[in-house]
């Protein structure tokens, strides 16, 4: 990959990489990324991601937030607990954060809570959203638009749906980040057909490393492990799918992660 990209959502503090971590991310630049956004699920593991990101500076970036799943598992002082971490300088967006009644690993209940309160700290500290969301699509739309002001400043990080949820999440303001899901043809109908109204100026690129290894690639290397490194197989489709060439993906997806992300910029 000689042009430059952003992966905007890898889970780097996954126990998969514990043993090669500095390898995967040597990997990742020696391709040509340019930083890399360190997805966080929880108190405990956003303050794995920044101490991560700390080692390398202004190319490892961290999202504070609660994943869905771990809704359950909060205490009362989570708030305050994350009002704390969102103020770190490697700090760069509020989640992975939202709903996914898909899995249900959290009741409906406790994750509407911690997403509301989440989405109110994402508007008093000015912070983009890095959104997840499974199954829940108009319960999770109707809270945006409750409780953030508009247009709202996020992301609805691997995007996987049909072209009508991708106009409603446009038309609330967000960004679309797109994974390896666009390289898996059992399963990227829905996407390939919602991808042509995508605007270019709203979209992103995210390996969602380790999860959704493309798969092709898979094959080939005889792995179901992503890393960031691999980034630009999901670029090569896109750039196939929206008729453009990797040159100006590489540049508009750097501009929207940069106009997204304030301190990427
Ligand atoms: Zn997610």
């Amino acid at each position: 990959m000689a042009d430059p990209f952003i992966d905007i959502g890898a889970n780097l503090t996954d126990q998969s990489f514990d043993h090669d971590r500095e390898t995967v991310i040597e990997n990742a630049f020696d391709k040509g990324l340019e930083a890399i956004i360190v997805t966080s699920s929880s108190i405990k593991d956003t303050k794995k991601a920044i101490s991560l990101a700390k080692q390398y500076p202004g190319k490892l970036w961290a999202t504070a937030g609660i994943h869905p799943h771990n809704a359950e598992l909060t205490d009362k002082s989570f708030e305050q607990d994350l009002s704390k971490l969102l103020h770190q300088n490697e700090v760069i967006a509020l989640g992975e954060c939202g709903l996914d009644y898909f899995r249900n690993f959290s009741s409906k209940e406790a994750q509407k809570i911690v997403f509301e309160k989440q989405l109110i700290l994402s508007v008093e500290l000015q912070l983009p959203l890095f959104l997840h969301q499974r199954d829940a699509h108009d319960d999770f739309l109707s809270m945006l638009k409750e409780h953030c002001t508009h247009p709202v400043k996020g992301v609805a990080h691997c995007f996987t749906g049909t072209k009508e949820q991708l106009k409603s999440y446009l038309d609330a303001g967000l960004y679309i980040g797109i994974t390896g899901w666009v390289c898996d043809s059992r399963r990227n109908m829905d996407l390939l057909d919602a991808i042509k109204y995508l605007p270019k100026d709203r979209l992103l690129i995210e390996t969602d490393a380790p999860y959704l290894m493309p798969r092709l690639l898979a094959k080939q290397l005889k792995t179901r492990r992503n890393e960031p490194q691999f980034l630009g197989e999901i670029a090569n489709e896109l750039a196939i799918q929206m008729q453009t060439n990797i040159s100006e993906l590489s540049a508009i997806t750097l501009e929207n992660s940069k106009n997204l992300f304030d301190r990427l910029g």
